[in-house]
């Protein structure tokens, strides 16, 4: 079910709004679920920032992401020192599963090894078709 966050920027409040489908999701009108406004301000989760980051490499599909771009060839160790600064720089706590695949590349095993070894249900396996990826 597509969920997205929002901030209000009436009240403040961060609202969190579940549609049924994608397709419902571009026909509503988002309005805070505090106050009534639809001045709501679109967040990026921590997961599609994660998913974003990692897929791209994952894929080895950079080129829409400039802050990847330049990073199209680095050796895994150079991507995973890369990504955690990202992550620094994002100022969340990422989880222990982006820990350890960053700390996998950093000790030079390749994207498409790790990527091998996650679970099927892992958000940094392959994201499914039709994914909200930023
Ligand atoms: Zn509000």
């Amino acid at each position: 079910m597509p969920t997205y966050e929002f901030r209000c920027n009436d009240c403040g409040h961060k609202v969190t709004l579940k549609y049924k489908t994608y397709a419902a999701y571009d026909e509503a009108t988002p309005t805070c679920t505090h106050c009534g406004s639809a001045d709501l301000t679109r967040l990026i989760s921590r997961v599609a920032i994660k998913r974003s980051m990692l897929s791209g490499i994952m894929s080895g599909d950079l080129e829409d992401n400039d802050a990847l771009s330049a990073l199209d060839n680095a050796d895994p160790a150079t991507l995973g020192r890369v990504l955690r600064e990202m992550s620094a720089e994002v100022g969340e706590d990422m989880g222990d599963e982006f820990d350890e695949v960053i700390g996998r590349m950093e000790r030079g095993e390749r994207p498409e090894d790790i990527e091998a070894s996650l679970p099927p249900d892992s958000e940094f396996a392959s994201p499914p078709a039709g994914d909200d990826l930023i």
